[in-house]
This record gives C-alpha cells, sequence and structure tokens, in this order.
C-alpha cells in the first residue's frame, strides 16, 4: 500500500476539515487572486459538503470569496439520460442551496452548441487555490489528479464522501474486523464537526467568461427537455423510482428511519419485501446525501441497537472500508486488481468448458435461461438498481456464462457501471471482488470457478414473495438499449 496521504495539508481554522483535506501539488498561491474556487464533481449538496466549508475557511483565512462551480462534460464513460439526469438534479439543489448559503455559483452543461475546452483552467486563473473532491474511483479522481499536475495552481482535495476521513486511518489494514474497529472507534468525532461554515467575504459577482446554466427554477420535466441538447446516450431512460434532488434523498432517509430500520435486519435479504434496503445507494454515490448526515440520523433513532448496528455496518463500515481499499489499492478498478489467490485459481480455469455463453446484449436485456437472474437483471434494467441480495449471485453467474475470467470481469463492471444509478463507485469494485473470490475460498475445486465459490439461488427463492416477484419482473417489457459494437 502506497501513502497517498502524507502530503501536507491546507492548515485551515477548523481541524476536521484539515484532517479531510490534502494537497494534490505544490505550486504557490495566486497572490493577485480575485477568489478561491470550489470544483464540485460527484458530491452533489450545498450543505453538509466539507468541499464547500474547506474552501470557505480557506477563503476566510485570505479575505476572498468562493466561487462553487460544477462542470457536466457530455464524454464521460456511459454518459445516458439515466446518470445526466441526476447530475442535473444534484447541479440544481447545489444551485439552490449556495443561493440559500450567499455562495456563487456555476454550472456548466457541455453540449454540441456549448463547447468549453479547459474551463476549470481558466477559471483557476484567478483563483488563489483549487479545492475539488477526494474520490478514489472513476473520472473525480482522473480529472482531478490530471488537472493538480498541470495547473500552476495549489490543488487541495477533501474527503467529502466518508463519515470517517481515509487519510485518518492507519495504512495496511487488511481485514474487514481491523477496518471495523479502526474505522468505528472515531465516528462520534467526526459526526460532531461543525459544518455549514459562513463565507464572510461578500458575493463574487464579475463575469466568469462562458455561459453557464441557470437551473433554479427547472422543473424535474425541464430537466428532461434539457437532456435532449446533450450527445449522451438516450436509449438509456431516466428511472422515476429516483428522483434527482436533496429533498428525496432526505425524505426516503427519514422515512426508512422511522418505518423500515428496526426491521431491517430480518428483512434486508429479501427482494420482495418493500422497504427492505433504504434504496440510497444513488443518492450517497451522487453525494446528494452525506454519510455524516445518515449516521447522525440513525444514531438519532429510536430503533434497536442490533438494527441500528446492521445498517451501520452496511452504510458506514463497508461502504468506507471499499473507498479504503480504492485509495489505497492500485488497479482496484480491473481484474488485475484481484487477490494474487482468486485472479490464478480463475485463470486456471480459464479454458473449461462453459455451458452456456451470452452476448452483453442478451444479457443486458436478461434474455438467460436462469429466471431469478433475468428478474434480477431486469429490475437494474428498469429503474437503475437491483435488491442488494441479488447482486452477489448475479456476479457469480457472469463467471460462468461469458468466456473467460476477465471478460467476466469487463462484463461485470460495464453492466453495473451502465446501468447502475449508483455504479462506478468503491463499492462497486469492492464488492466485484469479493463476487470474484476475495472473501474467503470455496470448500473445494470445481470447474469454471477453480477455489471461488459459485453461489446457488435456492435461499434467496425460499423466501416469502419471491417466486412471485421474479415472475412479475420477468412479465415486464423492457425495451432495448443501444449497445456499442
Ligand atoms: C456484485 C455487487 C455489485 C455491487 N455494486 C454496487 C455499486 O455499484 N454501488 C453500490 O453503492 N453498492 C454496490 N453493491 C453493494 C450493495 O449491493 C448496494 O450498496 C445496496 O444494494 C444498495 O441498496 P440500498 O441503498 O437499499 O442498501 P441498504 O441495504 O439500505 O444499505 C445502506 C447503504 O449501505 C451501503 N452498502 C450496503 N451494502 C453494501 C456493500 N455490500 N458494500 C458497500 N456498501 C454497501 C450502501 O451505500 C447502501 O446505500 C454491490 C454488491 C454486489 C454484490
Amino acid at each position: 500500500m502506497k501513502d497517498l496521504f502524507d502530503n501536507v495539508m491546507p492548515d485551515l481554522d477548523d481541524e476536521d476539515l484539515n484532517v479531510r483535506s490534502r494537497a494534490l501539488n505544490s505550486q504557490p498561491p495566486n497572490d493577485e487572486a480575485e477568489y478561491v474556487l470550489c470544483w464540485l464533481q460527484q458530491t452533489l449538496r450545498a450543505f453538509d459538503n466539507p468541499l464547500i466549508d474547506a474552501a470557505i475557511s480557506y477563503a476566510n483565512q485570505h479575505r476572498l470569496p468562493v466561487v462553487v462551480y460544477h462542470g457536466m462534460r457530455q464524454d464521460y464513460p456511459h454518459a445516458s439520460d439515466r446518470l445526466h439526469y441526476f447530475l442535473l438534479g444534484g447541479s440544481r439543489d447545489v444551485q439552490r442551496g449556495c443561493d440559500e448559503r450567499g455562495l456563487r455559483c456555476v454550472s456548466y452543461l457541455q453540449t454540441p452548441k456549448n463547447l468549453e475546452k479547459g474551463l476549470v483552467y481558466r477559471l483557476a486563473k484567478k483563483a488563489r487555490a483549487v479545492f475539488a473532491e477526494d474520490h478514489p474511483t472513476f473520472v473525480a479522481r482522473s480529472q482531478t489528479v490530471s488537472f493538480a499536475s498541470k495547473t500552476d495552481r495549489p490543488v487541495y482535495v477533501v474527503d467529502t464522501a466518508r463519515l470517517v476521513p481515509t487519510g485518518t486511518l492507519q495504512l495496511g489494514l487488511k481485514t474487514t474486523p481491523s477496518f471495523r474497529a479502526a474505522n468505528k472507534a472515531p465516528r462520534d468525532q467526526f459526526s460532531q464537526a461543525k459544518y455549514d461554515l459562513k463565507a464572510l467575504q461578500p458575493l463574487y459577482k464579475k463575469g466568469l467568461g462562458f455561459s453557464d446554466i441557470n437551473l433554479r427554477s427547472s422543473s424535474d420535466e425541464d430537466l428532461v427537455d434539457i437532456l435532449s441538447t446533450c450527445d449522451i446516450d438516450h436509449s438509456l431512460w431516466v428511472c422515476a423510482e429516483f428522483p434527482p434532488s436533496r429533498g428525496e434523498a432526505i425524505r426516503r432517509m427519514n422515512d426508512f428511519i422511522e418505518n423500515d430500520l428496526p426491521r431491517y435486519k430480518w428483512t434486508r435479504n429479501n427482494p420482495a419485501i418493500d422497504g427492505s434496503g433504504s434504496r440510497l445507494s444513488p443518492y450517497l454515490h451522487f453525494g446528494l446525501l452525506g454519510p455524516r448526515e445518515l449516521y447522525k440520523a440513525v444514531q438519532k433513532s429510536k430503533a434497536h441497537s442490533a438494527a441500528k448496528w446492521k445498517f451501520l455496518d452496511e452504510a458506514i463500515t463497508w461502504r468506507e472500508w471499499f473507498h479504503y481499499q480504492a485509495a489505497h489499492i492500485t488497479g482496484f478498478e480491473k481484474f488485475d486488481g484481484l487477490p494474487k489467490s482468486a485472479k490464478s485459481t480463475l485463470l486456471e480455469h480459464a479454458d473449461d468448458e462453459r455451458e452456456s455463453l451470452y452476448s452483453i446484449d442478451e444479457l443486458i436485456h436478461g434474455e438467460t435461461n436462469d429466471a431469478v437472474w433475468n428478474a434480477a437483471q431486469k429490475q437494474w434494467l428498469l429503474t437503475g438498481y437491483m435488491h442488494n441480495n441479488l447482486r452477489m449471485y448475479w456476479g457469480k453467474k457472469l463467471i460462468a456464462w461469458t468466456k473467460d475470467p476477465e471478460t467476466a470481469w469487463n462484463t461485470a463492471c460495464y453492466i453495473n457501471d451502465r446501468l447502475s444509478l449508483d455504479g462506478r463507485d468503491p463499492a462497486t469494485y469492492g464488492n466485484m471482488q469479493w463476487c470474484f473470490g476475495k472473501a474467503k475460498p470455496g470448500y473445494r475445486e470445481i470447474p469454471i470457478y477453480g477455489w471461488v465459490a459459485p453461489k446457488s439461488s435456492a435461499a434467496v427463492m425460499k423466501r416469502d414473495g419471491v417466486q412471485e416477484w421474479v415472475k412479475v419482473l420477468n412479465n415486464k417489457t423492457v425495451k432495448r438499449i443501444h449497445i456499442e459494437d
């Protein structure tokens, strides 16, 4: 493991923000600056957002205003109506929330008619420093790292996605129990941090040299209309089940805590039960909801401590455990990032005969000979969400249905990242690693899987209502989506 967190901090007055932040380069600050640039990519909330607070803290220290900027490009992997709708909804809420907080906020929507090159670099010119997010996967990581290596402004990244900042945890944690213990101890301390700091300087009112998009008064229907102006995949529809707003995230969180959390520990493995999961993962992934506010709300609830423990073990321990691994393990998103033992046993069986091989088109549209798998896949395609209990089964079957283990990994990540609202996340690749053999080995060596444990659908099929649930999903008509060659 490499220590990514030994770089200097920006020396903020607030200790919580200070330990959440680190420098990505060592450029000197711009003494002629007009503002501090706060660049949002994935943490799309104006409140309880350590990135905005860190930028404000630094700006107050240097008597400068903050400019909050969110850019939506068309060329990120899997850009589609489904994912872009969430970005637009998040951006709308950030604009509204920043207005309430007295912060200047601008969003850029790239379209074929509004193509900007190097916009963050241009905005950075008048900035004393740039504050961005510390994300361990997908474009938020690669864009920020690339920007920091080329700009002549200091770039600080802030841990917005974890309750316990990854950089405060010791290096070399190798097991879930050791991570759980390390992550659990400081939770209360981090949940008590101050947030929503006040910006002390007047709003920055000058032009910023590009055409921004004002979403403040846009309705959900307006957002759908806006999608058609972007050059993205329009074959993958928006998901009505997940309205992209912070208000919805908070409503869902409160509703779940009030009504479903008390029985979560016992119902969570049944996809046929409404409320057996919180369905908060898309909101956590796009940062419309933060782990700190979720932790505090759960702790405050009157649910039984066993129910709270189980939920927080998923929402904080497992979630942050995969963030930790993604930050420290090279190639975490790739087949090569799998532990040696899992990779080698799968590769030893790469040439074993497969009974059925399916094309991406058949897999995406849930057209295999396995009704349970098809139902899970259809839920994903139709709603942007697959129930937790089916995901492991779903992933394991792909090992047997594709020509070799690396193709299986790439197929699983492709479908997950493209269809799932919560995809492209450390939890995506972390769980995929579990699925592909990072967890304890099976009891015996078998064809195709080697020592990787397979999974059957027998247990889930015995749960109340699941047979009916499978039938209902398989009877749904699914529109075909575009598959690249
Ligand atoms: C093959 C496979 C792929 C997966 N891909 C993703 C993914 O792309 N994105 C994603 O967020 N989760 C993924 N998961 C983990 C888990 O299935 C989802 O987080 C969960 O189903 C989301 O539903 P929920 O919000 O109702 O969860 P709940 O049961 O309500 O749990 C609350 C929160 O805890 C977190 N959580 C729950 N289970 C896990 C877990 N196993 N690992 C990490 N965090 C967890 C999520 O943030 C979730 O929203 C995957 C699991 C498997 C086995």
